[in-house]
């Protein structure tokens, strides 16, 4: 089966991606836990963070920085940043949950509740 997010020039054409870095793309959730629920997905076919160069890594820190801000700003709400496990992913290809919504102190669990 071909990746969904491998097919970026199609993403593209439905609008679907919210804005690109040199190495990375930023798209809306499919099935969002909050409004504002977004991914940022490499545009290479990458599995895991660990598989990232040095170079893509920090790329990725700073297209983090950039899609945080923007969250904050529309939203109000500095988001919670998380990556599901390799094995849990839903596309097996790497992609970085951006979620404007408070979950509170250990919250993390039941942010993942909702996703899965
Ligand atoms: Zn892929």
């Amino acid at each position: 089966m071909k990746c969904p997010f491998c097919n970026f020039q199609e993403l593209i054409k439905t609008n679907e991606v919210i804005f690109t870095s040199k190495n990375f793309y930023c798209i809306k959730d499919i099935k969002p836990i909050s409004r504002g629920h977004i991914l940022i997905i490499p545009y290479k076919h990458i599995r895991e963070i660990n598989a990232l160069s040095s170079l893509l890594f920090n790329d990725l820190l700073l297209t983090i920085k950039k899609a945080s801000s923007h969250l904050k700003k529309k939203y109000k709400q500095t988001p919670l940043i998380f990556i599901n496990n390799k094995n849990d992913q839903s596309v097996n290809h790497l992609h970085i949950h951006l979620i404007p919504k408070r979950f509170g102190i250990l919250g993390i669990d039941k942010a993942l509740r909702e996703i899965s």
